[in-house]
């Protein structure tokens, strides 16, 4: 019996640990505000299943609504921290009314109309619609991010076990009285079980709050803050790892936009940020899903554009051209025209970074001596930019 109970008491002390480093994991990144939640979905779990294990309150009606109650809850809670996770809003009146309705259910099958069955069948049977539900709302298998997969696998398969346990458990429990069933072998493994996959769960949604924190120091990293696009360390990354299986032809197009450092003295630096920002954004408005965006430092932008002639390539360059041009920006209305220059070059296959940048680079160089707010994508009669390259030049 001791031993029993010790080995029951294993699961929700495991849940009870990760409601510890859901509070700690948070007290460190208040950020991830799903991570209180979930400290308190695991909390309430542990309690609920130490309330059934060591039978607290020592009546079986209060104990049947005490630990069903807490159990409700915490199933809610976690399910709402997983949504909260995904950007999705905390539903408090649909968890009030789901608590209200199934403790209200569990007190008339015992008090009323005593039935074990049917509590079993409303808490196993409510709490896997839950989780399926939501399982189902998360996005479900086609999810980006490895750790989003497998936690929807984790939570179907959690959601998923209540249906063979309630049949389990109802066909088990119909013989002894409530008292008799919550000792026998059969339950305290029912317990043990659902304490293992809250555990896996819990663990699957640590491991994801981890992914979620290396994702935004990695964004931060290779994204610029200002303009939502590449950074420049981001953007030669991307060229380091992906040019080589760019399909060809590959084409770059180069912008700077003109006469910017007016812009900045004439209006200040915020209203330049301001600018800088409304490019990236008309930048990003017209790209492709597949084109890499980059600020390569300043007021200057790349666009790598994958599976795209020198002909097309143009014709884009072209329509950012008039895009940057015809945007409103927040300037006083008498503010000067903001306008950009754009140099475009296009290679084949096997393409080589350095001699597309410099090609691009020079037509930029064309652009700017021809008189600005144009797009060059022929060397033409004059090429005498200095030579620079992602390397060297100065953000
Ligand atoms: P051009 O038409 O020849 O390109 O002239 P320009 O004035 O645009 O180019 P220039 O290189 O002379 O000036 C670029 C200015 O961009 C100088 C710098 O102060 C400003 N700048 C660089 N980064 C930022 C930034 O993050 N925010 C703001 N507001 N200004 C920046
Ligand atoms: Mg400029
Ligand atoms: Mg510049």
């Amino acid at each position: 019996m001791v031993t029993r109970t010790i080995l029951s008491l294993t699961g929700p002390g495991i849940v009870l640990a990760f409601s510890c480093a859901f509070a700690m994991f948070w007290l460190v990144e208040r950020r991830l505000h799903y991570l209180p939640v979930l400290a308190l979905a695991c909390l309430l779990f542990s309690l609920g299943s130490l309330s059934q294990i060591l039978y607290w309150p020592d009546d079986v009606g209060l104990n049947t609504l005490v630990s069903g109650a807490l159990y409700t809850i915490a199933v809610l809670l976690s399910v709402q921290g997983m949504l909260l996770r995904a950007g999705k809003p905390f539903a408090w009146w649909l968890c009030i009314a789901v608590v209200a309705v199934m403790t209200g259910l569990l007190w008339y099958y015992f008090y009323v109309d005593r039935n074990l069955v049917a509590r079993v069948y409303i808490q196993n049977f409510g709490y896997g619609l839950i989780m399926l539900l939501t399982a189902v709302r998360l996005g479900g298998p086609a999810a980006i991010r490895g750790v989003d997969r497998v936690l929807f696998w984790v939570l179907l398969l959690f959601s998923l076990h209540f249906f063979p346990r309630t049949i389990l458990t109802s066909s088990a429990g119909k013989a002894p009285g409530a008292e008799v069933f919550a000792n026998t072998m059969f339950w305290q493994a029912m317990l043990f079980s659902i304490g293992i996959l809250a555990a896996m769960l819990a663990l699957t949604l640590l491991f994801a709050a981890f992914a979620d924190v290396l994702g935004d120091v990695r964004h931060e990293r290779d994204y610029d803050a200002l303009t939502g696009v590449l950074n420049r360390r981001g953007f030669g990354d991307r060229i380091n790892t992906q040019l080589a299986d760019l399909g060809a032809p590959v084409s770059l197009v180069l912008c700077d936009i003109d006469h910017f450092k007016s812009i900045n003295d004439l209006y200040g630096h915020d209203m330049g940020d301001a600018v800088l920002e409304d490019v990236g954004m008309v930048l990003s408005q017209n790209a492709r899903r597949h084109d890499i965006i980059g600020r390569l430092g300043g007021e200057e932008f790349a666009i790598l554009m994958p599976e795209t002639d020198d002909q097309a390539a143009r014709q884009f360059a072209e329509r950012l051209r008039l895009a940057v041009e015809s945007h409103q920006y927040r300037l006083p209305t008498f503010a000067t025209r903001v306008t950009a220059s754009f140099g475009v070059a296009t290679h084949g296959p096997s393409c080589n970074w350095d001699a597309l940048f410099k090609s691009a680079d020079a037509r930029l160089y064309i652009a700017k001596r021809g008189g600005r707010n144009r797009v060059i994508d022929t060397d033409g009669e004059i090429v005498d930019a200095p030579a620079r390259s992602l390397q060297n030049k100065a953000v």
